[in-house]
């Protein structure tokens, strides 16, 4: 067996994009496999096949796949021909000397040309099988399921299906910048976008030098593993302290929050302008903490003028706790840090802001002058999976 047989679910739905959404699966495919022995990665009749080279270990492959998204589920296949007792010598000779209490087996066809029909391949291939191996069939609930799917020129086999990570296939769905912080949340929001198909640009502001590097240094992580999903990230490190100072200065205490956050908002709008993204997305969720209410949201949201989009918004903390736990990013999100907006926020934050408050504050700030100031210091990092120098090590090693 030298293949994987890739299945996507939800491009099916996708009627006339159907063919640009299998070849950005296709492109996707072929990154997140840089480096690895892979013969060949094509589209063949509704599925992908990934024709893998001698050096390729499937435990390797396996991760990778795993993280790319647009795939219902894929699995280790081998080829054969279409002819039964062909078919059904290729699946013993892979099978080896694995013994199974039953077995059934499932066939479909790719090709609705070749003359039999499902139920007949499956009762002859099944037949040939069972005469071999004495193994009873169970149609309802078999020990092993023998997966043959018939394309035109021959036939794939399969013994088990490894899940897919789900979603569309990254930059299906455009591109959107988020505002990523150290925090639980926002690295959820950031994976929820990429897994419907966005390129996610992510934005942190840290307040170094008045508090240390840690922010960024967990950001860093934090982008180094969603990056696995996306294959290229790009992270913009905006420098917020001074901001934050100017605010202080000029800002009555309680409305400091939402001024930050309204600063953050358009200096992010015009990162994202920058690289062609089309929304913010956030981490926020109603009620969460304090300040976070349908006011203050409302009043952060005008200083927009593109969509923000939150995917958290109607979540329960435990629901986004236990996706940070399954995404890996929670115990980086748990190492204690100085978020930026600690720095000069006051004991009692508004919960309930008032725009026209705001506004008038805001009029005392050089707002357009501070958000050209930080936009033109940002610092912009590039990152790839898999590791390209890593990859170039290891083509190297086995030429
Ligand atoms: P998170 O866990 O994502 O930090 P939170 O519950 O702590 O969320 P807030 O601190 O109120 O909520 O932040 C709300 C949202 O604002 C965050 O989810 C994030 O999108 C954005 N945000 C907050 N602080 C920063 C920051 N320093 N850099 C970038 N974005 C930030
Ligand atoms: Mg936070």
């Amino acid at each position: 067996m030298n293949s994987i047989v890739v299945h996507y679910k939800e491009l099916a739905l996708k009627g006339k994009n159907r063919p640009w959404f299998v070849q950005v699966l296709v492109r996707n495919l072929r990154r997140a496999l840089h480096g690895l022995d892979i013969a060949s990665v094509r589209s063949a009749m509704g599925r992908v096949e990934i024709e893998l080279g001698p050096g390729a270990s499937w435990d390797d492959v396996r991760d990778r796949i795993g993280h790319v998204f647009g795939i219902a589920n894929f699995s280790y296949a081998g080829r054969a021909p279409h002819e039964f007792a062909a078919l059904a010598g290729a699946i013993l000779e892979s099978l080896g000397d694995r013994t199974v209490p039953s077995f059934r087996v499932s066939a479909r066809r790719a090709d609705k040309r070749f003359p039999f029909t499902s139920p007949e391949i499956e009762r002859q291939v099944g037949g040939l099988i069972k005469l071999h191996r004495q193994w009873p069939v169970n149609l309802g609930d078999p020990a092993m399921t023998i997966h043959i799917e018939m394309l035109p020129e021959d036939a794939f086999y399969y013994f088990g299906k490894e899940p897919g990570a789900g979603g569309l296939p990254t930059g299906t769905g455009g591109r959107v910048a988020c505002l990523l912080s150290g925090g639980i949340d926002s690295p959820v929001a950031a994976y929820r976008m990429m897994r419907r198909g966005c390129a996610v640009l992510l934005i942190h502001f840290h307040s170094y030098p008045i508090l240390s590097r840690a922010s960024q240094e967990k950001v860093r992580e934090i982008t180094t593993l969603l990056t696995k999903y996306q294959q290229h990230s790009r992270l913009a490190l905006v420098a917020f302290g001074e901001l934050q100072q100017q605010v202080v200065l000029g800002v009555p205490a309680a409305l400091r929050v939402v001024i930050y956050r309204r600063l953050m908002v358009r200096i992010a709008e015009r990162l994202a302008r920058a690289w062609k993204a089309r929304a913010l997305v956030t981490g926020e969720v109603i009620g969460q903490v304090a300040s976070q209410t349908l006011e203050n949201m409302t009043v952060i949201a005008e200083a927009a003028t593109m969509a923000i989009l939150r995917p958290l918004v109607g979540m329960d903390k435990d629901e986004i706790t236990a996706q940070a736990e399954r995404l890996g990013t929670l115990p980086i999100s748990n190492i204690p840090d100085q978020d930026c907006c600690q720095l000069f926020t006051p004991r009692h934050p508004a919960t309930r802001a008032r725009l026209e408050q705001v506004l008038r504050a805001e009029a005392a700030l050089p707002v357009a002058e501070m958000v050209t100031r930080a936009v033109e210091a940002a610092v912009v990092e590039e990152y790839r999976f898999p590791v390209l120098e890593y990859a170039a090590g290891r083509n190297a090693a086995e030429r």
